[in-house]
């Protein structure tokens, strides 16, 4: 056995059957019954280090450059996997991302201690990677292990698939990529292209890939990768204490999180829950998880009181890295959303373009997602359910740059159902200084008069 021995980690069915698997097990749904699993760390060996010492510890670690602990994932190893080898661990010092105190945004809604975690400033250009080098790092030590697996794969709505892609090129390991045909951006197509994965590019959407994928890792030498495997989840909920960490350990009143296939906000809640467990804080925050209006089972279950959920068929959105209509993650969200004191909001296509692109105009570079999220916290704010005092999070998902048909489309004002409010549009003209200077002039004088 690798890794640290003084901790232990296995697999563990949430259905209700409490079985559990070695984490360096191929195994992704519980065998006696079907179950999701999740990773189960042995809390009474980590409550042998008091809350005060783990602050200590994590604070020692992260942003430097002792390996593997500068990473904001392996700086909280121990809780994260403590199953791997320091040495067969694939980081890239993914993480330690920075909240960005969103000043002038937070202004114009009279909120003064609003912040943006930029999660998309990262290897890859989202928060997957927080997850994919834990999962990435534990195939590594399973083939070290001698484990027969040949590849890694995964379905993706376009993230997913560059963080797969990324990590394995960086360990050597064969990764393959199911795509949608013609529903994610670019830079998402080109990102594993260039990392040398074996890019698929299927006739149908995200759910459709998921069908194909877990059909083609029935092979147990192809790991399945998507966020149904909850290694990922680990390296996720790092988000939750890196926050918390980064407030001098105060914990926020309300964080929003966009949400798909809802791992993510599933993760966030692990982590707060993890830290309420071992005592390094005891206030909850409050989570909201944001969905596009085209894109809204979540949303609907939760306006029924999670009695029931269906899934559903998506309309195409802009966010597109969350058009799903059948989350693998949906109980462990549900679950999480009832711990949080939660909340699931929606917003249209044209709400979320003009929220991304307000919250441009005061810095930002917003996706399309995290355009989800603010337009929700526009929404709560209205409806007084956040109040503007509240200590608020919103979870940016991935970087604006990724992005780039989103936010031309939306200057061009060629977007479907969105009357882009903030179009700003690149002043054409002869390179005449008379004519620039006269135009120019006009341009201020006119921006005066408005807000810009
Ligand atoms: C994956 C992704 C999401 C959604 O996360 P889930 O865990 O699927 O809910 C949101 N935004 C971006 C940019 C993503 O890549
Ligand atoms: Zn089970």
């Amino acid at each position: 056995m690798g890794g640290d021995s003084n901790y232990r980690a296995v697999f563990r069915c949430i259905a209700g059957c409490s079985e559990e698997y070695p984490l360096d097990e191929v195994v992704y749904r519980c065998k006696k019954c079907g179950g999701l699993l999740e990773v189960y760390h042995d809390v009474d060996r980590l409550r042998e280090l008091s809350p005060k010492k783990w602050k200590e510890l994590f604070n020692s670690r992260v942003g430097t450059t002792k390996w593997p602990y500068g990473s904001g994932v392996w700086s909280k190893k121990e809780w994260v996997c403590p199953e791997v080898d320091n040495e067969n661990i694939v980081s890239m010092f993914e993480g330690n991302t920075n909240l960005f105190w969103a000043k002038r945004f937070g202004a114009m809604i009279g909120m003064n201690d609003l912040w943006i975690k930029m999660c998309g400033n990262s290897h890859t250009g989202s928060f997957k990677d927080l997850g994919m080098t834990v999962l990435v790092s534990m195939v590594n030590e399973m083939i070290m292990r001698g484990k027969p697996i040949k590849a890694v794969a995964c379905a993706s709505t376009g993230d997913t698939s560059a963080a797969l892609a990324a990590y394995c090129a960086y360990a050597g390991i064969p990764s393959i990529v199911f795509l949608p045909r013609n529903k994610i951006s670019t830079a998402q197509l080109v990102q594993p292209m260039s990392n040398g994965s074996i890019v698929m590019s299927l006739d149908t959407d995200f759910d459709g890939c998921m069908r194909i994928v877990q059909e083609i890792t029935k092979d147990n030498t192809i790991y399945l990768a998507n966020s149904m495997n909850s290694l990922r989840i680990e390296g996720q909920k790092s988000i939750s204490v890196e926050i918390v960490q980064q407030f001098d350990w105060e914990v926020p009143d309300v964080i929003i999180i966009p949400g798909g296939n809802l791992g993510n906000v599933s993760a966030l809640g692990n982590g707060f829950d993890m830290m309420l467990q071992l005592g390094l804080i005891t206030k909850k925050p409050r989570i909201v998880l944001a969905q596009a209006q085209n894109a809204n089972p979540l949303y609907v279950a939760y306006r029924n009181g999670f009695k029931e959920f269906k899934p559903i068929t998506p309309q195409k959105t802009l966010a597109s890295a969350i058009q799903i209509g059948d989350p693998v993650s949906v109980i462990k969200a549900i679950k999480a959303l009832q711990q949080f004191d939660g909340i699931v909001e929606q917003a249209s296509e044209d709400e979320l373009s003009n929220a991304a692109a307000l919250a441009d105009r005061t810095g930002m570079y917003s996706c399309p997602h995290t355009g989800v999220a603010l337009a929700v916290l526009l929404k709560l704010v209205e409806k007084q359910v956040i109040s503007k005092t509240d200590k608020t999070v919103v979870i940016s998902t991935a970087h604006g740059l990724k992005f780039s048909e989103f936010k031309v489309g939306y200057h061009q004002g060629t977007l479907p159902d969105v009357k882009s409010n903030y179009a700003n549009k690149p002043i054409e003209l002869e390179a005449n200084a008379d004519r620039v200077r006269e135009v120019l002039f006009n341009e201020l004088q006119r921006r005066s008069t408005v807000a810009y």
